[in-house]
C-alpha cells in the first residue's frame, strides 16, 4: 500500500478531494469503518484486517482463548460481530456498533479482526497485540497438547495491568519502533 492508493471520503462515502477522484472506494470496508467513526468519536483510527491467523480464530467457536499473556490484554474487553456475508449493506452498522459497545477491540467471526484507537499509535497497539495472540492461538492449538489456562482472577487482573499509568509511553514507543522499521521502505510507501 502507498499513499497515493488512498482516498479521503466523508461520512456517505463521497471522495472529498477531487484529487482523487478517479480513485475506488471499497463499499464494505466503507460499511464497516464508516460505522465505527460515526458512532464511536473517541476511535479516531480504525484498523481492520484479514490476516490468516485473524481469521483462523475468527472462524474458531470460542473465540479468542486466554491462554497467552497477549490475549489476556483482551480479557472481558473484545467484542464479537456475527458474519453476515460481505458487509455491502449499511443495515450492518447498526448492528456492528451495538456488537461492539464500548469495547476497542472486535472479532468479526468467519472474517477477520478490527480495532479502534484514539490515535494511529493507540489502534496500532491494540492491532498488534490482537494480531500476536492470534497466531499465538493457531500454533498452540497446532500443537494438540492439552493447554493450560490461567485463573479467571490472574486473567482479570493481568488485564487491569495492561491499563497501568505507563501505557501512553509504551504505546508512543512501540508506534515510534515501528515507523523505526518500515523507514527503510520510506521511498516505496511515500510514493
Ligand atoms: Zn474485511
Amino acid at each position: 500500500m502507498r499513499a497515493s492508493d488512498l482516498v479521503r471520503i466523508d461520512q456517505q462515502g463521497r471522495i472529498v478531494d477531487p484529487a482523487y477522484a478517479d480513485h475506488r472506494v471499497n463499499t464494505a470496508g466503507f460499511v464497516i469503518h464508516s460505522a465505527i467513526h460515526m458512532a464511536r468519536p473517541d476511535l479516531n483510527c480504525v484498523i481492520h484486517t484479514h490476516t490468516a491467523a485473524g481469521m483462523a480464530v475468527a472462524a474458531q467457536k470460542r473465540g479468542l482463548l486466554p491462554i497467552t499473556q497477549h490475549a489476556l490484554k483482551f480479557y472481558g474487553k473484545l467484542a464479537y460481530h456475527t458474519y453476515e456475508g460481505i458487509a455491502l449493506s449499511l443495515d450492518e452498522r447498526e448492528r456492528l456498533i451495538a456488537d461492539l459497545g464500548l469495547h476497542k477491540a472486535m472479532i468479526l467471526r468467519n472474517h477477520g479482526l478490527l480495532v479502534g484507537g484514539a490515535s494511529v499509535a493507540h489502534a496500532f497497539q491494540e492491532i498488534y497485540f490482537l494480531e500476536r495472540a492470534c497466531q499465538a492461538q493457531v500454533q498452540a492449538l497446532a500443537g494438540g497438547c492439552e493447554l493450560n489456562f490461567p485463573s479467571p482472577e490472574v486473567c482479570v487482573h493481568t488485564a487491569e495491568q495492561f491499563e497501568q499509568d505507563d501505557a501512553e509511553n509504551i504505546i508512543e514507543l512501540a508506534w515510534s519502533a515501528a515507523l523505526t522499521l518500515i523507514e527503510s521502505q520510506r521511498e516505496s510507501y511515500c510514493s
